[in-house]
């Protein structure tokens, strides 16, 4: 398969007027607007309309390691200084600076010049630590020699024979937890992409059909939504058995967010919770979960099967007998996952980290001589590009992400998601207000470009490493080196 996948990028600029920025800039009065700054910013920075200037654009400055414009202002008029509101956007994990820096590249679908780490977190450990441990040697590969492209059916039978171009999709969110421009921008940036989008447990809303080809229809407990139909109109079905934020908790949506149009999708009274049991009542052997895999392919007979599951500390035993079940893909969802719809009790405390589920899983499918026949693809904490090929080297075919797109939408990671009418920035909405803050046309733009600077990254990558395909970086934990314990 060709590499020239993916949207061409055009700069699809922040919703907001004055988007948050790392560094702020003041203009005292002493400014005699000669246009100087104008002049010595490489960033576009500073901009003038007539005479007049036009609020800095903030966020396009690289800050202290250039200061032109502060040094070479002849009335020493401006100063620069880092925003205080970055103290309290995200978390350790997702820090201010990675927030800002995915929306930077999801902006321009380029790297941030200086000044904002993309790589890595602040969270202590996990990928956070892991670093790789590139040869001396050079490789003389051209990007278009690399491939980033990785086979989904591994087992060889009667099933679509599928290739998608990065080993990356985009995972379940309901409609009912997301609007439907988001849900709409994801499944086009998955056909641009020649890969995937999940529906989550909540229907298959019509806006969806034109990308049937790119949508996986999840089953899970609660069965909202799920029809024959919408089983028969894809090349994947995804079975949730658990979700690694919230293992031992079903979805939930609450009322406020159940309005006429979710509940009707959903069969279920507007206005009311949305809870769905835990776990399947209908599974509790591999025989029952084979008996799930032939119900779906009964329906589809060419179906991919996927089966996502949380990461218990048995999870090598899950997986292996996921395998037997007939799945052709095991998703494990590791413990940082999730919206801000999910308990931070659950997402800190319960499932392991994806970083040690998936060498578990990895290796153990490897002891059972089974691993080249079944796809591993890994969700709940991957942010980066250097996530993305970091789980790859622990074993994983491909990742899953979520939370990565809605932060190309401009989410704040503020947690009130489920809160009353939800999102304020109209992405985890369904709220008829909010939910038009921004249309699918800009969102599939934004995470597109996300997608061009993260698989350039990943080309970048397996430059250094002398790698013609992802596929060779598929359990090479040697590769990596832990910061804390071994030297580079
Ligand atoms: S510090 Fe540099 S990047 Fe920032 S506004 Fe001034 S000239 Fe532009
Ligand atoms: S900005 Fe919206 S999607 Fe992001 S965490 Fe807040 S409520 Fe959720």
């Amino acid at each position: 398969m060709a590499n020239n996948i993916g949207m061409e990028v055009k700069i699809a600029p922040s919703r907001f007027r004055n988007p948050l920025s790392k560094y702020i800039i003041r203009r005292s009065p002493r400014c005699t607007k000669c246009g100087k700054c104008v002049e010595v910013c490489k960033f576009g920075v500073h901009q003038r309309s007539g005479v007049a200037f036009c609020r800095a654009q903030e966020h396009r400055c690289i800050g202290e390691s250039c200061n032109a414009c502060i040094e070479q202002c002849p009335e020493k008029a401006l100063s620069l200084a880092v925003n205080p509101l970055t103290a309290v956007l995200g978390d350790y994990r997702w820090t201010s600076d990675l927030i800002l820096s995915t929306w930077y590249q999801a902006e321009t679908g380029k790297l941030p010049p200086v000044g904002l780490e993309y790589k890595v977190g602040n969270s202590g450990g996990g990928f956070d630590k892991l670093r790789f441990k590139f040869p001396k040697e050079k490789f003389n590969l051209k990007p278009e020699e690399i491939s980033t492209c990785i086979p989904l059916n591994r087992k060889g039978d009667n099933a679509h024979q599928i290739e998608i171009g990065i080993p990356i999709y985009g995972g379940g969110m309901s409609f009912g937890s997301v609007s439907l421009s988001t849900m709409l921008g994801k499944a086009k940036t998955a056909k641009f992409w020649n890969t995937f989008t999940c529906t989550g447990e909540g229907g298959y809303p019509e806006v969806l059909n034109p990308y049937d080809n790119h949508v996986i229809t999840q089953v899970a407990t609660g069965l909202f939504g799920v029809r024959e139909q919408t089983i028969q109109r894809v090349r994947i079905v995804e079975f949730k058995y658990a979700q690694g934020a919230k293992p031992g908790l079903g979805g939930h949506l609450l009322g406020d967010k159940n309005t006429p149009a979710v509940a009707a999708m959903r069969e279920a009274v507007p206005g009311t919770s949305l809870f769905s049991p835990f776990p399947f009542h209908s599974v509790y052997s591999v025989e029952d979960h084979k008996k799930h895999v032939d119900w779906i392919k009964a329906i589809n007979p060419a179906v991919l099967v996927s089966v996502k599951v949380s990461t218990p500390t048995d999870v090598d035993m899950v997986a292996i007998g996921s395998y037997y079940a007939d799945a052709h893909i095991i998703h494990l969802d590791g413990s940082y996952g999730g919206t801000g719809a999910a308990p931070d009790i659950a997402k800190k405390n319960i499932a392991m980290p994806i970083e040690y589920a998936i060498p578990k899983v990895h290796r153990f499918l490897v002891a059972e001589g089974v691993r080249d026949k079944v796809t591993l693809m890994a969700s709940g904490g991957i942010r980066t590009a250097h996530d993305v090929a970091k789980a790859i080297a622990l074993g994983a075919d491909g990742v899953i992400i979520g939370t990565a797109e809605l932060v190309a939408l401009e989410c704040v990671r503020c947690a009130n998601c489920e809160s009353g009418r939800g999102c304020v920035r109209g992405i985890a909405t369904t709220d008829p207000e909010l939910s038009v803050m921004f249309d699918a046309e800009w969102a599939a733009q934004r995470i597109s470009n996300l997608l061009t600077s993260w698989r350039n990254q990943l080309v970048e990558i397996l430059q250094h490493l002398g790698m013609k395909s992802i596929t060779e970086l598929v359990g090479k934990t040697d590769c990596l080196y832990h910061i804390d314990y071994e030297e580079k």
